[in-house]
């Protein structure tokens, strides 16, 4: 079984950061990542608020870079998705589906997934009409007609972004005022190709081989009304990626794991990081600045408990 002083499951900012303040410290490190390196941010055409990248800002650079320095620092970063932690004697053991790990303190950076909206038809036509990813799909709608469903930051944030493919983009939101705030929200207000939908529920996705429309709720009266479009992108939220982590640390009743100011959880050597967590924030600078004092936490754990490896 290969042996790592931290160990650290999954790569987005936050464990990416983390890698890198545990590899510096001179901790055998390493890094699980089950999809892409990047996490949630290489969802995103633009991050605009990273302190230091105003220019090449894009998701993916922004990613590329933070793995790229976290590997230069001497993480390693293996592509396999954790499936169980378990507490031993000698420390935790990790497994994915190809292999064992032994780790003397873990950082969780597992990040959130995106709300599914949960009504017909949206399953059926994943890949097809619904999306939750603008930066990856927006180009299969150029001069097409779509909605988005939403209204806090990323909503609006992607919304703004497809009205440079679409020629029309509705924003269905449930409640009379969005939530996004700001600079944002005043871009989209101002957007001639953006219509605002306000006090409207997406309640199910019509179509034959692709999406052709949705029927829309009306939150105020109750009325139901379909609106031909070609695709629908889903921005609801997220819930937290915590599954198999449920019964090992603890978490709110909505599944974030909850941690002290030092990214520690209720079980000693466990450590968790980023959006990850109950928090009131969830941004790629508050994913990275987690992530850093979770990994000199996890550094000062491993080296009080004699468990470098
Ligand atoms: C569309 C969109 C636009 C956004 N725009 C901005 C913006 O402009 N500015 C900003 O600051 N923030 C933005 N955000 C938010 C930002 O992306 C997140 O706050 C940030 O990515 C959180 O980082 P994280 O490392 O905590 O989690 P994530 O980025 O979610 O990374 C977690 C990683 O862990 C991996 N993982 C999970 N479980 C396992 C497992 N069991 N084994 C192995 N790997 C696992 C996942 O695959 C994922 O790669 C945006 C988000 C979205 C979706």
């Amino acid at each position: 079984m290969q042996r790592y002083d931290i160990a650290i499951i999954g790569a987005g900012p936050a464990g990416l950061t983390a890698g890198l303040y545990a590899a510096r410290d001179l901790m055998k490190t390493v890094i699980f990542e089950k999809d892409t390196a990047g996490g949630l941010i290489i969802q995103t055409d633009v991050i605009e608020n990273y302190p230091g990248a105003p220019e090449d800002s894009s998701g993916f650079s922004l990613a590329d870079r933070m793995r790229q320095q976290a590997v230069d620092a001497g993480c390693t970063l293996l592509y396999e998705n954790i499936t169980s932690v378990e507490k031993t004697g000698e420390g935790f053991v990790l497994s994915s589906a190809k292999e064992q790990y032994l780790a003397s303190a873990v950082i969780i950076a597992g990040g959130s997934v995106p709300r599914k909206l949960d009504v017909p038809g949206e399953a059926e036509f994943t890949g097809r009409g619904v999306s939750y990813c603008a930066t990856c799909d927006a180009m299969f709608f150029r001069g097409k007609v779509v909605g988005v469903s939403g209204g806090g930051d990323s909503a609006v944030k992607e919304a703004n972004f497809l009205t440079r493919f679409a020629s029309k983009v509705y924003l269905f939101h449930r409640r009379d005022e969005l939530r996004a705030r700001g600079e944002v929200r005043e871009r989209i207000l101002n957007n001639p190709k953006c219509e605002i939908m306000y006090n409207r529920t997406v309640e199910k996705i019509n179509g034959d081989m692709k999406v052709t429309s949705v029927e829309l709720k009306d939150t105020v009266t109750g009325e139901i009304s379909e609106l031909p479009l070609d695709g629908i992108f889903v921005f609801n939220g997220f819930v937290p990626d915590t599954g198999i982590f449920r019964d090992l640390v603890e978490t709110d009743s909505d599944g974030w794991i909850i941690t002290d100011e030092r990214m520690r959880t209720n079980v000693p050597g466990i450590f968790a990081a980023g959006d990850v967590r109950n928090t009131v924030l969830r941004q790629v600078v508050t994913a990275a600045a987690d992530g850093a004092v979770a990994a000199t936490q996890a550094g000062l754990w491993v080296d009080e408990n004699g468990g470098k490896m």
